[in-house]
């Protein structure tokens, strides 16, 4: 075919429908449950505001950002991410005015230029939550805590959190020269891609995906080693907090990795990751952190914030590997046994979906085979309109799903039809 969808993209298809729907509620019911509110913004911004919190020398604004100059001069791109976006919105709206921290949660498509692998796509979808203003180690401890609820609703089995902290500014100036002492030592024998990692982002020599720099990177510094007193109080806060979810939770586990970094630029202190045992990208299944400086960058007031990101994709991944089956949730397929009564199966017809039944009538084919589509589309029962139906005001049930006998049932008796599809379910 001359046209496919773009590299790294995906379409969502009517027998993933619930599946995803599913995945949504869950994260949205969540986060409500924790007080959060719903935030959405737009899906482009100026570029500016990622060039400046995610970071001119990161990955993302270096080479993924889908960038563009519209038909009125602006430079815009596509949000690579949400947090710069909600960030925005909370200084523009001047949600800093009211009672703080702000929960706040978000849904919906980014975008990165990127190389497509499994878990990997140019266009993807993340849910978010971010807890803007307050600087206690408790709403740190709150979002982990939050999306370890999330990944355990929908059982992934085998997650761990990986946890770090990279202290404030000044801490994390000092552990990059540190760094960069360390590595000056290696850089004959770094690739190009993380020669450049050491002129411009040290701390990013951590997340290289180099085998060579990999190995190097194991006796580096440690960040825990150059954070303040301040930031280790902090870090010890949560991680007591961590120990105790783990007493009270068995399936809870995490680990203090200290090369964990993150690759953006925004973060302070806390960050953490959530991972499955799947391989590659797609293991990660969220990432998040404390970001103190963000919306003072942006022209705000001096505001601290905690929050983290999912990608939607991987956790859908995750769950087709599992049980959960995008099970058809059609009820009814109404087979009509002759053309001449077309038009009561569109009265039934009308009548079920008012009653909030999901019916499809069958297309003109023999009884067999409207059957047979019935049985395709995974609908819980059918209704059989036939002559003898019609004469005595009837309607024949016939049951896809068990190997019941059929029955009949009066007419237009929804009441029942619904009782009869819930002992199918
Ligand atoms: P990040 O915004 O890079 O911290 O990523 C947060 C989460 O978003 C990751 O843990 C992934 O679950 C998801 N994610 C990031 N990039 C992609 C991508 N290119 N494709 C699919 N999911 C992604």
């Amino acid at each position: 075919m001359e046209y496919k969808a773009q590299r790294g993209t995906i379409d969502i298809l009517p027998k993933d429908e619930n599946l995803w729907n599913y995945v949504q509620a869950q994260c949205f019911s969540i986060a409500k449950s924790f007080g959060y509110g719903y935030v959405e913004t737009p899906i482009f911004e100026d570029s500016k505001i990622f060039e400046r919190t995610v970071g001119e020398d990161t990955d993302i604004v270096e080479k993924e950002m889908y960038t563009f100059t519209d038909k009125g001069g602006d430079n815009i791109s596509l949000r690579p991410e949400n947090t710069a976006g909600v960030c925005r919105a909370f200084i523009e709206n001047g949600l800093h005015n009211e009672t703080l921290p702000a929960r706040l949660f978000y849904y919906g498509p980014m975008f990165r230029y990127e190389r497509p692998q499994s878990g990997r796509y140019r266009q993807f979808h993340q849910f978010g939550i971010e807890c803007i203003g307050d600087s206690s180690f408790d709403n740190d401890f709150e979002v982990i805590k939050l999306a370890w609820n999330i990944i355990k609703r929908f059982k992934i089995p085998n997650t761990k959190l990986n946890i770090n902290s990279l202290g404030n500014k000044e801490d994390r100036e000092l552990y990059s020269s540190k760094l960069k002492e360390y590595f000056s030592k290696y850089l004959n024998d770094l690739p190009k891609v993380d020669k450049l990692r050491f002129d411009r982002a040290p701390l990013r020599l951590l997340d290289s995906k180099e085998e060579i720099t990999i190995k190097i990177s194991q006796d580096a510094p440690k960040t825990l080693d150059y954070i303040s007193n301040e930031s280790k109080i902090h870090h010890e806060n949560v991680i007591h907090n961590l120990e105790e979810l783990s007493k009270s939770d068995e399936d809870f586990k995490f680990r203090i990795n200290d090369k964990l970094v993150r690759g953006l630029d925004y973060y302070n202190k806390t960050v953490f990751e959530y991972v499955s045992d799947s391989s590659g990208p797609q293991g990660v299944l969220l990432g998040g952190g404390r970001y103190d400086p963000l919306i003072k960058i942006l022209g705000g007031p001096d505001t601290p914030a905690v929050g983290f990101a999912m990608g939607i994709e991987r956790i859908v991944n995750e769950l087709k590997k599992v049980d959960i089956k995008s099970k058809s949730d059609l009820d009814i397929v109404i087979v009509v046994l002759d053309d001449n009564f077309r038009i009561n199966a569109e009265r039934l017809s009308d009548l079920l979906r008012n009653n909030q039944l999901k019916t499809i009538i069958a297309p003109r084919r023999s009884m067999k085979g409207q059957l047979r589509f019935a049985n395709n589309m995974n609908s819980k029962i059918s209704i059989i309109l036939g002559q003898d139906e019609i004469n005595n005001d009837l309607l024949t049930i016939k049951f896809l799903n068990s190997k019941k006998d059929q029955i009949q049932i009066k007419n237009n008796d929804v009441g029942k039809i619904k009782s009869l599809i819930i002992s199918e379910v």
